[in-house]
C-alpha cells in the first residue's frame, strides 16, 4: 500500500494560542486545503495548496527548510520526533485550513505519534463526518470550531457538526469565533442545538484577533451578553482570546 501523503503549508513548533491548552507547547502541522470561507479567516494562504512545505528549525523565526509537497506522513513524523527530541512538547496539532481534508496522512501521523508517545490534537471546524469518523479515535484532543452564521457564507450545517462531535472519543471543547457582527439569537440557536446534542459540552468564545479588513471584534457589551447566554445553557463557558498573537509568536 502506498504511503499517505498531503500538502502541507508549514511544520513548526510553538505554544497553542487558542482555547483550553492555551499556554501548552506543541508542534504543529498545517495543512492545506478549506471547503470553508470564513470572513474572519487568518490563515487564507493555507486554503490553497503549496509548492513547498516550509520546515521551521527554529521555534522563532531562524533556519527553515522547504519540502516539495506533496509529504510523506513518514517524513513529517520523523520532523515531529526531532522537535520533541530537541524539547518536551504536550503534542502535536494538527490544523489547517481544514486537517480533515486529509484523513490518511493525519491517521499515519497520528499512529507514529502515539506510538512514539506523543499526543495529538486536532483544530477542525467539523465539516466532514466522514474523515471524522476515521480521524477521531486516534485524537486526544479536539477543538470543534463551529462557524457561527453571521461569520461565514456558506454555514456548515449543525447536523453535520453535531456528527463529527459525536465520534469524538478523547477530550473535546466547542470554539465560537466571535465577531462584533455575531448576535445573542444565533448564539441562542447554537446554545439550543448544542445542548440537545451534549449538555456538558464545554464552550469556549474566542474574540476575533482583527487582522482582516473590516472584521472587528465584538465589544465588551456584547462579549457579556453572549457569554451570559451561553451559561444560561452549559456550565464550562470561556472567554480566551488568541494568546499567541499578545506574545508575537506563530
Ligand atoms: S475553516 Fe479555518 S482555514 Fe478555513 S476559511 Fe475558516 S478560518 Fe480559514
Amino acid at each position: 500500500m502506498s504511503e499517505a501523503v498531503a500538502p502541507v503549508v508549514e511544520v513548526f513548533s510553538s505554544f497553542q494560542g487558542e482555547g483550553l491548552l492555551v499556554g501548552v507547547r506543541q508542534v504543529f502541522v498545517r495543512l492545506a486545503g478549506c471547503p470553508l470561507s470564513c470572513a474572519y479567516c487568518d490563515t487564507a494562504a493555507a486554503r490553497q495548496a503549496t509548492a513547498v512545505c516550509r520546515v521551521w528549525h527554529e521555534p522563532v523565526g531562524g533556519v527553515s527548510e522547504d519540502l516539495p509537497n506533496p509529504v510523506a506522513a513518514s517524513r513529517v513524523a520523523a520532523i515531529v520526533s526531532g522537535m520533541v527530541a530537541a524539547a518536551p512538547h504536550h503534542s502535536v496539532s494538527f490544523t489547517g485550513g481544514e486537517p480533515l481534508l486529509h484523513p490518511d496522512f493525519v491517521v499515519a501521523m497520528a499512529q507514529r505519534m502515539a506510538a512514539g508517545g506523543l499526543q495529538s490534537y486536532l483544530d477542525t471546524a467539523c465539516c466532514l463526518p466522514d474523515a471524522m469518523a476515521r480521524v477521531a479515535p486516534l485524537m486526544d484532543w479536539v477543538a470543534a470550531d463551529y462557524k457561527l452564521p453571521s461569520t461565514i457564507a456558506q454555514p456548515v450545517p449543525f447536523e453535520d457538526f453535531a456528527v463529527c462531535w459525536s465520534q469524538i472519543a478523547g477530550e473535546r471543547f466547542v470554539k465560537l469565533v466571535v465577531t462584533g457582527e455575531v448576535s445573542r439569537s444565533e448564539i441562542l440557536e447554537f446554545c439550543r442545538q448544542m445542548q440537545a446534542t451534549d449538555p456538558k459540552a464545554r464552550i469556549v468564545l474566542q474574540p476575533v484577533t482583527p487582522v482582516v479588513p473590516g472584521v472587528e471584534p465584538p465589544r465588551p457589551d456584547l462579549l457579556y451578553v453572549l457569554a451570559a447566554t451561553c451559561a444560561e445553557y452549559f456550565a464550562d463557558v470561556r472567554v480566551i482570546p488568541q494568546c499567541h498573537r499578545l506574545v508575537g509568536v506563530r
